[in-house]
């Protein structure tokens, strides 16, 4: 069994551990809840569980259509192992609905289907609340060669065709979401997390929110909504 070493960076909501094993790490999903960059941050009770367990549930989900993802085996309620990527530092974001830094751009309505859904870069970096960036700046700058843009891009739309299934099967839209690769071996692998904390999800019917805009925007019942997105999915939460 894989076992933590060293403490090798601690995120806004989770903490990445050396292992044992050379090409392995063991992510610590933390009570820790953060918005505008870091700026605002409180622990929600149960939140580290539910993610670990929603993430690890999603991943497979991923992995089974055919995407690659480093998890390797849920380890603990709040941990999970996974391979050692070298992160690109380059989020990718998919809309199906406008919402969030998208309406505070363009000036579009909240809620406007887009079709075919958007694919946006921005790159990773809290201190210039992550700017959006593009293929070109990418390339320019070295965060990802262009072969690894193309599969990014490709491997996110794919989940997103995915994904929109499963959360319709359950009552829900998926309104946007973010991803982050990283290499191992020289492939792209789909990395850090998919969780409520990195997406956006409304029930279908009411279009109540589901997801960290909860949070965000003060409106309570965060971890409660949480819970209620994996309940429907049927992620076992015991
Ligand atoms: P927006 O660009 O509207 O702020 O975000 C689009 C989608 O990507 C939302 O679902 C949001 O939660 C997610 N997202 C964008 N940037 C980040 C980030 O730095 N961290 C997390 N957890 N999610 C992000």
């Amino acid at each position: 069994m894989v076992q933590k070493t060293t403490e090798l960076y601690r995120g806004k909501a989770k903490t990445v551990y050396n292992t044992t094993a050379e090409n392995l790490l063991i992510l610590h999903f933390r009570n820790d809840t953060s918005a505008f960059d870091g700026e605002r941050i409180e622990q929600l009770d149960r939140k580290g569980m539910i993610n670990n367990k929603f993430n690890y549930f999603i991943m497979q989900k991923l992995e089974a259509a055919g995407i690659p993802t480093q998890v390797e085996q849920l380890l603990s309620d709040d941990e999970v192992v996974v391979k050692k990527l070298d992160m690109i530092p380059v989020e990718c974001v998919v809309r199906n609905y406008a919402a969030g830094s998208l309406v505070r751009r363009l000036g579009v309505t909240e809620g406007e289907h887009l079709t075919p859904a958007t694919f946006e870069l921005f790159l990773k970096n809290d201190a210039l609340h992550d700017p959006m960036v593009n293929e070109s700046l990418a390339v320019s700058f070295g965060w990802a060669t262009e072969e690894q843009l193309a599969t990014m891009k490709q491997l996110t739309l794919k989940a997103n065709q995915v994904l929109l299934a499963l959360f319709d099967a359950a009552g829900m839209l998926l309104v946007d979401f973010k991803l982050e690769f990283g290499i191992f071996n020289g492939a792209v692998v789909l990395g850090d997390e998919f969780s409520p904390d990195g997406c956006r999800l409304w029930d279908k019917e009411t279009r109540k929110k589901l997801d960290k805009d909860r949070f965000r925007q003060g409106l309570g019942g965060v971890v409660e909504a949480y819970e209620e997105v994996a309940q429907r999915l049927g992620v076992n939460l015991d």
